[in-house]
């Protein structure tokens, strides 16, 4: 027998030296601790969607016969239901369990040992994190002072590093809720790499570029029902594929990772889009709210979002505590404190309801 210690020495000494996982505190933890019951607990802090599913959803929920069946590994119904949605042929689209793993799987099929994934911070966090774990190296373009792309430094970057396979861009982006132009697009289509244009938001601003891919064999557009359709603990997203790169992905996703429940509840989700498309109306006419109301704090400075959440950098005050201060009182915000973002906060666009408790909240600050 060996001794012990030296089984740690079999763990990859990449993930050994990772960094742990913070975990978020789950919902049911938080109200027993908070001592406030989990449905008044007002959830700010994850872009989801106050509505939650359409009742659509329960219902075909409730009447699935065959959850001891495995899912179709092709999602056939679901892509076909989906071409419809967004009007690109279902031979572009691939099925994922959320558009997380559609992330992950983009960068394994391109990214072996040292090829590089620029990111344009702030943003999305999953671009680094897969991106790490598989391997690659990430090369961060700060985005400008307006949190627009820094599109000359993008160039420079892919005509002078060979190593670059990917550009990730979520559009709407997450978190300042900014949108990626088409004339800044065009220019990174004509680059040496892949473009991920991430429109998880894409519901709340419209605009869609998903199309542009039937013109784009360097394009992959990556949608998902987490926000605007309220499954996002379901787990189905999307992407838009070139045939090309659609063929090479098909041969490394696992074949059931769009699980029966997630199937059935997305498909009930497209057949009530005008239900759906109702919440996603209120959901910006409260952005539109909460914004001028944010901004008659004086302590806040909200910016201008095309998505379900806000962006604001906090003056005078320790974003910080405000943010300990509303969990106190159950109302949950993300806080950053990055060298980018420091002192900021992003709140999700809530009911009419969540809102007025907010502002009642912040008032009192
Ligand atoms: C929420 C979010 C996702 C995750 O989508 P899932 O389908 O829930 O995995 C992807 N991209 C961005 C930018 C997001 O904010």
């Amino acid at each position: 027998m060996p001794p012990k210690t030296e089984y740690k020495n079999l763990i990859r000494p990449d993930i050994a030296d990772m960094a742990p996982y913070t975990p978020i505190v789950p919902f049911d933890v938080l109200s027993q601790r908070l001592g406030i019951p989990a449905g008044d607990i007002i959830k700010l802090d994850a872009n989801e969607n106050p509505y939650g599913p359409s009742a659509r959803v329960y219902q075909a929920l409730a009447n699935e016969t065959y959850y001891h069946i495995y899912p179709d590994p092709d999602s056939s119904s679901l892509r076909q239901a989906l071409s419809q949605y967004i009007g690109v042929d279902a031979t572009h689209i691939v099925a994922g369990h959320g558009a997380d793993e559609l992330i992950d799987l983009v960068i394994r099929l391109f990214v072996a040992h040292s090829d590089v994934v620029v990111n344009c911070p702030p943003t999305f966090g999953m671009y680094r994190f897969d991106t790490e774990l598989n391997g690659g190296k990430i090369i961060d373009l700060e985005r400008k002072e307006d949190f627009s792309l820094d599109t000359e430094s993008v160039v420079d970057l892919a005509t002078n590093n060979k190593n670059i396979k990917l550009i990730f861009i979520s559009s709407p982006n997450n978190p300042d809720g900014g949108i990626l132009d088409d004339t800044c697009l065009r220019h990174l289509l004509q680059l040496p790499l892949i473009v991920v244009l991430d429109e998880a938001y894409i519901e709340f601003s419209g605009g869609s570029r998903a199309n542009w891919v039937l013109e784009h064999e360097n394009l992959i557009v990556l949608r998902t029902f987490s926000k605007w359709a309220g499954l996002a603990g379901l787990r189905v997203g999307y992407g838009i594929f070139p045939h090309w790169i659609l063929s090479h992905l098909l041969k490394i996703k696992q074949p059931y990772n769009v699980n029966v429940a997630g199937a059935t509840a997305a498909l009930a989700s497209l057949s009530d889009v005008s239900q759906l498309q109702e919440n996603v109306r209120k959901i910006v006419a409260e952005r539109g709210r909460l914004y001028a109301a944010l901004q008659a704090f004086d302590f806040l400075e909200p910016y201008p979002s095309e998505a379900n959440f806000i962006l604001s950098r906090v003056i005078g005050k320790d974003a910080a505590v405000l943010k300990t201060t509303l969990a106190e009182r159950g109302i949950l915000i993300r806080y950053f404190d990055t060298p980018r973002l420091q002192n900021h906060v992003r709140v999700s666009v809530g009911t009419p309801t969540q809102t007025s408790v907010l502002l009642e909240a912040l008032s009192t600050l």
